[in-house]
């Protein structure tokens, strides 16, 4: 055990992450092997491909707000942490709201944006709806905004005889399938080298993105900055205004202090 936990002086405090981001499996991580915290991370079910997340996991919805406020009561959760992505905002307002109501010290770890640089080329969109009109102005268009969503690239709303050719990149296989597409089946992280090559073989005139941050990702950034591809950018949805953080750190001294 690290030595800077101390001894527990209490029962263990009950510790409720929601996660499936990669700083939610860090953060539980870190404090699994801390006496003075017993850690439960909370999982969607979207994906049946898990990473072994340490501490307690439990997946699936809880049924929204009135669901989650009773397991919160139920398990006895002292703490919240919401450390969802950036645009997973359901789960974000229940969370806020429940723990809200039942007075749970609650925080968002969440990650910084990209911010743009100059030789970057950035359509910012706040809408996947926007982000799909744009698209189908080019040619051949890289996906990487997950499986969600996928439905505004369907079909092109103004031209529906226009082609524009989609290159799908998710972890899993979509639910819905886009006409005049390939999918590309992987998990990040990718190097820079791994996305410059997927542009250049695919001939890649536009990419469509979330602006998630982090480092996973972030080298089709740079590969696009280096190759002078356009990135059509989905702006992050607006988070109500809760004690937010950026890094483990943070989220740690927070637990401490709290
Ligand atoms: P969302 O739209 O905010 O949530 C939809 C519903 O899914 C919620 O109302 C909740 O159901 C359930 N849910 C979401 N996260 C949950 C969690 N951690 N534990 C238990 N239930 C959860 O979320 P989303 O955008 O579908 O994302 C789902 C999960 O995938 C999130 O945990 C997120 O961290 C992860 N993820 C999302 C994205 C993205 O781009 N959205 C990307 C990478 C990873 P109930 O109302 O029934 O409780």
């Amino acid at each position: 055990m690290p030595s800077n936990y101390s001894q527990p002086l209490n029962q263990p405090k009950n510790i409720l992450i929601l996660g499936g981001t990669i700083e939610s499996r860090k953060l539980a991580e870190k404090l699994v092997d801390d006496p003075n915290f017993r850690v439960i991370t909370s999982l969607a079910g979207r994906t049946n491909l898990i990473l072994k997340i340490p501490g307690e996991l439990r997946i699936g919805g809880f049924g929204g707000i009135q669901g989650l406020i009773e397991y919160l009561q139920r398990a006895q959760i002292d703490f919240l942490i919401d450390a969802t992505h950036p645009f997973a905002t359901q789960i974000s307002h229940n969370a806020a709201i429940a723990a809200q109501g039942l007075g749970i010290p609650h925080l968002v770890l969440v990650r910084k944006p990209w911010q743009r640089e100059r030789e970057d080329n950035w359509l910012e969109v706040e809408k996947m709806e926007e982000a799909a009109k744009i698209a189908f102005n080019y040619g051949k268009v890289l996906l990487t905004i997950g499986r969600q969503q996928l439905e505004y690239f369907a079909e092109n709303p103004k031209s529906p005889n226009k082609i524009t050719w989609f290159l799908i990149r998710s972890i899993e296989a979509p639910n819905i399938q886009i006409l005049n597409s390939q999918i590309l089946l992987e998990r990040p992280p990718f190097s820079l080298e791994s996305e410059k090559e997927l542009l250049i073989k695919h001939q890649i005139e536009a990419i469509v993105s979330k602006n998630s941050g982090g480092t996973e990702t972030y080298h089709k950034i740079l590969a696009a900055r280096e190759l002078r591809i356009p990135i059509i950018m989905v702006q992050r949805p607006v988070i109500a205004k809760v004690d937010q953080v950026e890094t483990m750190d943070q989220a740690i001294a927070w637990l401490n202090d709290s």
